[in-house]
């Protein structure tokens, strides 16, 4: 763009582009800034048998609707990478322009890059709500000849030394990961903390299309009692396909489970005695899904198969051990599925909460022309989604448009 833009926005993943999407359809000159490529994280940070959770026609963002041959399939990340680089062929991207600094100057925002900087009124930040990988603060702690790697570096079993792993992360990533090295033929031990368990598929529909008929995707966060605590809560575990995904299955498969990792003594590792809660409590989400769903198909009269709700046994969940020795074992990689937090240390504004997650009113900040866009839970249950980010896009796009022609900017 050679003239000045309206706005800048940061980062061109899904957020980035369903952003720029509505500000061209509300006429807003703007320029999207992305350092790497576009839909880089499907291409970088996801394993290669990932596959999408949400089925294919929930991927739908402003302008785009899923119309290819399989609906109810899921794509992988390659694919959504390729979805997003078509649906971001006319957006002012440029690519390879990382941002190291957006600070307020002049009344507007001065976007420091790499190459140089920019100025406009607005900037919105769509840097993705999952940015840096999180480990425990333990790992420092295991025996240096053991290859350490969070789940957005790996890939394949191939790639890893040869023997056993432990997965730490029993959430969807975890568990995912566990599954794929079981099927590659490794011995692999999964440490088990909070997570929630979903059946993939009830009473003849997939548990996104429940999810999707009973409102529960576009729940607002200003009806929860706690959006604190919802935008900390693990995702469901679920896998794209039609089977299930849960440790009862697992454990079936060979892997051995303990609870949460509490400390690390050379190549022995401890283990708290809570997996038995841990698996209670993630069934419990299971049962109260299934009876929502129950609720649902009695209050509306609809056509659907009666599903008895699963009720697994969990005896095995009392007995396992509290130690593992890695040399014992053989084991000689560790996997941290232990989610990400977010970093804007680099956004120069009093806008963070005391864990400098940004502080917000839909994505608008206090500070003038800042915004944010696909937070967790920055407007509904499903803002981060491919599914939902348009909506919160469509909101900001116009808010910025009214700004821009009232020749005011408002702050949250
Ligand atoms: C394992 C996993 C599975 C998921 N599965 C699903 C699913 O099935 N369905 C679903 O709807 N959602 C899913 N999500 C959630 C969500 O869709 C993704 O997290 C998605 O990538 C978020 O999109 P985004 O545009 O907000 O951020 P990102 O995809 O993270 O995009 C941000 C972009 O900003 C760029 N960037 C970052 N910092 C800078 C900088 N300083 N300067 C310039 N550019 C920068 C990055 O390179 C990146 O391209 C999943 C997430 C994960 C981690």
């Amino acid at each position: 763009m050679d003239t000045q833009p309206d706005c800048i926005v940061i980062g061109a993943g899904q957020a980035g582009l369903a952003v720029s999407h509505c500000l061209r359809a509300q006429g807003v000159r703007h320029v999207v800034l992305e350092r790497r490529r576009i839909g880089e994280r499907w291409r970088s940070e996801r394993w290669d048998s990932f596959r999408l959770l949400s089925p294919n026609w929930q991927t739908r963002l402003p302008g785009h609707h899923y119309r290819g041959p399989d609906p109810d399939g899921f794509m992988t990340g390659g694919e959504v990478a390729t979805l997003l680089e078509r649906y971001g062929q006319d957006a002012p991207v440029r690519t390879g322009i990382d941002v190291t600094a957006a600070l307020p100057h002049d009344g507007g925002w001065l976007v420091r890059t790499g190459s140089g900087s920019l100025w406009a009124e607005h900037v919105v930040i769509a840097t993705g709500h999952l940015t840096a990988p999180r480990t425990p603060a333990v790992a420092s702690a295991l025996p240096a000849d053991i290859r350490q790697l969070h789940s957005s570096e790996f890939r394949s079993a191939a790639e890893l030394p040869p023997g056993g792993v432990l997965v730490v992360g029993a959430g969807p990533s975890g568990q995912q990961i566990a599954a794929d090295l079981a099927g590659a033929g490794r011995r692999v031990h999964l440490a088990v903390g909070g997570h929630k368990n979903l059946p993939r598929r009830y009473r003849g529909q997939d548990t996104y299309w429940w999810m999707d008929r009973l409102g529960m995707l576009s729940r607002r966060v200003d009806t929860l009692p706690d959006a604190a605590a919802a935008r900390r809560t693990p995702n469901a575990v679920l896998a794209g396909g039609r089977a299930d995904l849960n440790l009862h299955q697992l454990v079936q498969r060979g892997i051995v489970p303990r609870g949460r990792l509490t400390g690390v003594d050379g190549a022995t590792l401890h283990f708290a005695d809570d997996l038995a809660a841990s698996l209670h409590a993630a069934d419990a989400n299971a049962a109260r899904f299934c009876t929502a769903v129950d609720d649902h198909v009695r209050e509306h009269g609809l056509d659907a198969p009666p599903q008895s709700v699963p009720r697994p046994t969990t005896g095995w969940a009392n007995d396992t051990a509290r130690t593992l020795d890695l040399t014992e074992e053989d084991i000689n990689t560790v996997i941290w599925a232990t989610g990400f937090s977010s970093d804007y240390t680099w956004v120069k504004a009093d806008v963070f909460d005391a864990v400098g997650d940004p502080i917000h009113r839909r994505g608008v900040t206090s500070a003038p022309g800042l915004a944010f866009m696909g937070l967790r839970w920055q407007h509904r249950r499903s803002s981060h989604f491919l599914d939902g980010v348009g909506r919160d896009a469509e909101h900001l796009a116009l808010r910025i448009a009214v700004e821009r022609d009232a020749g005011v900017r408002v702050a949250a």
